[in-house]
């Protein structure tokens, strides 16, 4: 077995891996590694443009050679194992790597075991996700046919990826569907698990009334229990066979479920950190598997010398690309503060909501880990929806996101 050292090892070349290896090449660390297997790098938030018909998969990959920054030694190998009491990280293919300081971020993964019977429904033609490359183009597909009948949106809350995201393919599809005069014939219905469709109440409200203004039934605070794609059946939990949430959207049955018969069912599934990280001994009893850290420094709450960030690390606040501009600063940062003794940085849980209302606007959430308001600008007011923001978010923010993030360039 070859074994290599590097003064700053990063797990996964995703957002948050490739923005801090770019920090940290920026900020004059010269020895920096990347481990990720995958040859292609996806810009996501785009795939829900592509559920929504305004993108296509092409519009947001590029091959992960082009975008590991120059100088990083890039490992194009899966992680299987960290031992942080021997600084070593061992890899799929045999080798073993020590590190001065380890940053885990291989982000999060779709878990469908927690949701019985949803892999098998998106086999069918009558659900799909966003939340997967493979799936987000048959949304469009699915969603855009409808004529009539009773479209089903049904949100988890477990580390979804920025799950309010998830209501951009069902605004885009609501106005679609107005469009060609057959929204009175069709549904809606919007499940979300969370108790608020965004965490920042304004933000919230306001994605309520355009939902009502397309004649969607919200229900928030509900629990999905299972899919039955035989029947297009979606069941909710409910607490001792009563009704979960607000307004009746289907037939409630004993034994504490209640059946949601849909015509197609858009999924915004649970989502886990990768199981080795638990096994590796860097998740602890509160940080449901994934990376222990502590929210403000992103230092592990035991092993100094390792780092959490991005959807896998308990950050508690909403993970999202937006809060990588504010957690990879940290952690550069805080890397470079351990060794010299200066006080660390701390992210204050900053995190974002860039829903579009209509295939022409779009409003933008920005929040802190309490709900708090905490706007880039204060001038003009980013939570009214705006023409301005939907062209940003789709045209403009990719380049900002290959040209400026990916390349270390946050502060
Ligand atoms: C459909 C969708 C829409 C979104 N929309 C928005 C949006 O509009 N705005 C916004 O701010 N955020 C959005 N997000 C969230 C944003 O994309 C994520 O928060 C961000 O990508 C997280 O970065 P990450 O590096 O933690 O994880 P990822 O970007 O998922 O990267 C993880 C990387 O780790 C690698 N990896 C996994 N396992 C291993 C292993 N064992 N060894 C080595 N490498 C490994 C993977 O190959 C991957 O490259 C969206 C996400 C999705 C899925």
């Amino acid at each position: 077995m070859s074994t290599h050292h590097h003064d700053v090892v990063v797990i996964g070349g995703g957002n948050a891996g490739i923005s801090l290896a770019a920090r940290l090449r920026r900020d004059g660390c010269r020895d920096v590694a990347v481990v990720d297997p995958a040859e292609v790098h996806h810009y996501r938030p785009l795939l829900s443009y592509v559920a929504g018909g305004l993108a296509t998969l092409d519009d947001l990959r590029r091959p992960q050679a082009d975008v590991v920054p120059e100088g990083c030694h890039w490992y194009a190998d899966r992680v299987v194992a960290v031992d942080p009491e021997r600084s070593t990280v061992r890899l799929a293919g045999g080798q073993e790597l020590t590190y001065g300081d380890l940053a885990v971020c291989p982000g999060s993964q779709v878990d469908w075991d927690a949701l019985p019977g949803s892999r098998a429904a998106m086999a069918t033609p009558s659900a799909s996700t966003s939340y997967l490359p493979e799936h987000a183009p048959d949304t469009w597909t699915m969603l855009s046919r409808l004529r009539e009948g009773r479209a089903v949106f049904a949100v988890a809350d477990a580390h979804v990826p920025c799950a309010p995201v998830a209501l951009k393919p069902l605004f885009l599809a609501a106005d679609h569907w107005r469009r060609e005069g057959v929204l009175d014939r069709i549904e809606i219905d919007l499940l979300a698990e969370a108790d608020a469709l965004v965490p920042q109440a304004r933000a919230d409200l306001l994605l309520r009334e355009a939902a009502d203004g397309y004649g969607v039934r919200v229900r928030t605070g509900v629990r999905l229990a299972s899919v039955d794609a035989g029947a297009r059946t979606l069941h909710l939990r409910t607490a001792g066979g009563t009704e979960a949430g607000g307004t009746d959207a289907g037939g409630s049955a004993p034994g504490g479920t209640e059946a949601v018969p849909y015509d197609v069912l858009y999924l915004a599934p649970p989502h886990r950190a990768p199981a080795w990280v638990a096994a590796s001994g860097l998740a602890d009893d509160g940080s449901d598997g994934l990376v222990a850290v502590d929210p403000g420094t992103l230092q592990h709450v035991t092993h100094a010398r390792v780092w959490g960030l991005g959807d896998a690390a308990a950050v508690d606040a909403l993970p999202s690309g937006g809060a990588l501009r504010k957690q990879v600063p940290v952690v550069a940062d805080n890397i470079a503060a351990r060794h010299s003794g200066r006080p660390m940085r701390r992210y204050s849980g900053y995190s974002v909501a860039p829903v579009t209302t209509s295939r022409r606007h779009l409003l933008l959430g920005e929040f802190d880990r309490a709900g708090r308001p905490e706007p880039t600008v204060r001038v003009p007011d980013l939570v009214r929806p705006r023409r301005s923001l939907l062209l940003f978010d789709r045209y403009l923010e990719p380049r900002v996101y290959w040209h400026r993030l990916l390349r270390g360039k946050v502060s």
